[in-house]
């Protein structure tokens, strides 16, 4: 069962950079997948080549079997709720509590007025819980955000993505800003989904020795090109 699937897929920016050459790949179910490469390889466009934040020039993206460059609409937002987001910089709304936060995984990335207001179910209460448990933050349910930790701020996003019930999730250098011990916890929520929950996971990553401990595979970007896809040594798994 594919989850995602490259086929031909270029982009060329309005100034001639192409930041894509011909990518191909297949992603498996539950697959942890590590993109990595230097500043400028292209991993960014190629993950946001995902949900269409960035449309491509060439080829096509399929998403549980679907070419998102074709859909629209209903269609796109439809697809785009399967897709979970983890941003370098958390994206959470900092004066909100960690529990507002992740209860706006319902409908997108940011609270509505309804969840400002304290409008929800306690079935969507409960499931927030569920998730916070998820990351062992459940202590943290009414805290405001700007009183976390950056990696505790990661994973309230982790926590708040899985809230949309994805079967992908995609992390565009999702411990940059983060220290080495803090990464590592990171890192493992991220493992964790695709052990647990079996989603699937592609995580944009400038640290090879992470991608080695944390991925099944490792796709090396250079210039827009795939240099190297290859098989995590398993001997070096986390477990
Ligand atoms: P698109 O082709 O996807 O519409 P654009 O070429 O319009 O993208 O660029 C979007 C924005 O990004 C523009 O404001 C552009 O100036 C800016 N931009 C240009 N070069 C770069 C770069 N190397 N890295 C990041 N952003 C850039
Ligand atoms: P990475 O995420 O690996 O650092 P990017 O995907 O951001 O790489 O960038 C790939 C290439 O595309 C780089 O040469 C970058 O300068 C260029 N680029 C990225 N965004 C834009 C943009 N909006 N407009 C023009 N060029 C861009």
């Amino acid at each position: 069962e594919t989850v995602l699937e490259f086929q031909h897929v270029s982009k060329r920016y309005r100034n001639g950079v192409l930041g894509l050459d011909d990518i191909n790949f297949s992603v498996p179910k539950g697959q942890f997948v590590a993109v990595v490469g230097l500043s400028g390889a292209g991993k960014s466009t190629l993950l946001n080549s995902v949900n269409r934040m960035i449309e491509i020039t060439n080829g096509s993206v399929l998403v549980n079997g679907q070419d998102v460059t074709k859909v629209r609409g209903r269609k796109l937002r439809h697809m785009r709720r399967q897709i979970g987001m983890i941003f370098q910089g958390f994206n959470l709304v900092e004066r909100a509590t960690v529990q507002k936060n992740v209860l706006a995984g319902r409908t997108g990335y940011y609270p509505t007025w309804k969840t400002l207001l304290g409008w929800y179910s306690t079935q969507d209460q409960a499931l927030a819980v569920e998730q916070l448990k998820k990351v062992n933050l459940v202590q943290k349910l009414y805290q405001r955000a700007d009183q976390l930790s950056g990696g505790q701020k990661q994973r309230v996003a982790i926590a708040r993505t899985l809230m949309q019930d994805p079967t992908l999730v995609l992390a565009d250098e999702p411990v940059a800003s983060l220290d080495p011990k803090t990464s590592t916890g990171v890192m493992r929520d991220l493992y964790n989904l695709k052990k647990y929950e079996k989603i699937t996971v592609l995580v944009n990553l400038h640290s090879v020795e992470l991608a080695l401990k944390y991925a099944d595979r490792i796709i090396g970007l250079r210039d827009g090109r795939i240099v190297y896809d290859r098989a995590a040594d398993q001997s070096n798994q986390a477990e």
